[in-house]
């Protein structure tokens, strides 16, 4: 429990309503980071799009729904692109709506320009968990701004991630946390390799499917496809039957699935900024074959909990997949125990948000 109670505000992405997948893995982010927070006795509201729905680890919190045009997703633009916002966005109504209500503070999840703008402009305190690497030039400005203010309102999930930004200070690295007992630990695998991802050319889901093809293993792949000309791509590259596409799942039904898969491979082509599918399949015993770039990079100890190998070589991938039974799954689990529980996420929240209100902006 903490010494004082905060009013806390979370503002969700502009991208879909929670629970629709369109946030990617903010939406765990936040669900796990309303429960830890509320169970450290702190009051929460979450401000986000008509139709979301929260989990039942979340029922202490308020909800508060605005409708409007969602945002296009940043990463899939030029870095170079101009700062969009559509008519009738639901941005601004997410903002206008954060700002009228009472509050200690304001934890903003989504990437996007107007809140790291208003920032230093507003009374009440707005924190922000930064949820991406660098994807665009106007948004790595807005980012530094913020830091040349007063650092101590920005959070990254890792230090890889952090690094891509300008900061004056070393970066507030809070990582992520999950609700363990949402995992089953499986100890005993398929003959199935996994993926899990939003499908889109930044997860480079073409070489998991490469290697998984390399060694005439079947690849189940779960996730949303936010682009179908690319998956198409993806199926016609590697013979008929080596991906069994399953689609996005809530995380019940995604774990009891993933827990049998010998093996997740991650193949990211961008600086993954934490990877929570890599601590989910952990989480169920999963080891996990990852590129050594971004979060994952971080979070895979060689040897422990999965192997890591040269970024963008899909026959390392299938090298390191011969090795994987090497790997204990019981240590997996502990890994995620020790370094990314809910619990955990919450207390390094709750250091950072206290020592941001003793910021410059009070
Ligand atoms: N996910 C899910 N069901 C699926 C596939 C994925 O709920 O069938 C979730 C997964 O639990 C994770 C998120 O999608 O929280 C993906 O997050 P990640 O950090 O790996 O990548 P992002 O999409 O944020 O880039």
């Amino acid at each position: 429990m903490s010494a004082r109670s905060l009013s806390i505000l979370v503002v969700a992405p502009a991208l879909g309503p929670l629970g629709s997948g369109k946030a990617g893995g903010v939406e765990l982010t936040l669900t796990s980071l309303v429960s830890g927070l509320l169970a450290r006795g702190h009051q929460l509201t979450v401000v986000a799009a008509e139709g979301s729905r929260l989990p039942p680890s979340c029922d202490g919190a308020a909800l508060l729904a605005e409708a409007g045009a969602p945002q296009e997703s940043c990463q899939h633009a030029p870095r170079a692109s101009d700062v969009l916002m559509p008519a009738e966005g639901l941005l601004p109504r997410l903002w206008q709506r954060a700002l009228r209500e009472p509050c200690d503070l304001v934890l903003n999840l989504g990437y996007d320009w107007l809140p790291f703008w208003l920032t230093p402009l507003v009374e009440v305190p707005i924190f922000h968990l930064v949820s991406m690497g660098s994807v665009n030039q106007a948004m790595d400005a807005a980012i530094a701004e913020v830091a040349r203010w007063d650092q101590r309102r920005l959070a990254f999930h890792t230090a890889t991630q952090a690094a891509d930004f300008a900061l004056p200070q070393p970066p507030v690295v809070v990582g992520n946390g999950f609700d363990l007992s949402a995992y089953d630990l499986c100890l005993e695998p398929e003959s199935l390799l996994g993926w899990v991802g939003r499908v889109a050319p930044e997860k480079g889901l073409e070489d998991a499917a490469a290697a998984a093809a390399q060694l005439g293993q079947r690849l189940a792949v779960w996730g949303l496809v936010e682009d179908p000309a690319y998956a198409q791509r993806v199926e016609a590259s590697v013979p008929p039957g080596t991906l069994d596409w399953r689609g996005f799942l809530p995380t019940a039904a995604l774990q009891a699935q993933l827990g049998r898969c010998r093996a997740l491979l991650n193949t990211p082509k961008w600086n993954e900024a934490y990877g929570n599918v890599v601590v989910e399949a952990m989480a169920c015993g999963v080891p996990v074959v990852a590129y050594r770039r971004g979060g994952p990079g971080e979070l895979i100890q060689p040897g422990l909990n999965g192997w890591l190998v040269e970024p963008d070589q899909p026959r390392a991938l299938a090298e390191a997949l011969e090795r994987v039974d090497q790997i204990d799954r019981r240590q997996c689990r502990q890994w995620v125990e020790r370094q990314a529980s809910r619990a955990v996420l919450a207390e390094r929240l709750e250091q950072w948000l206290e020592a941001g209100l003793m910021g410059k902006g009070r």
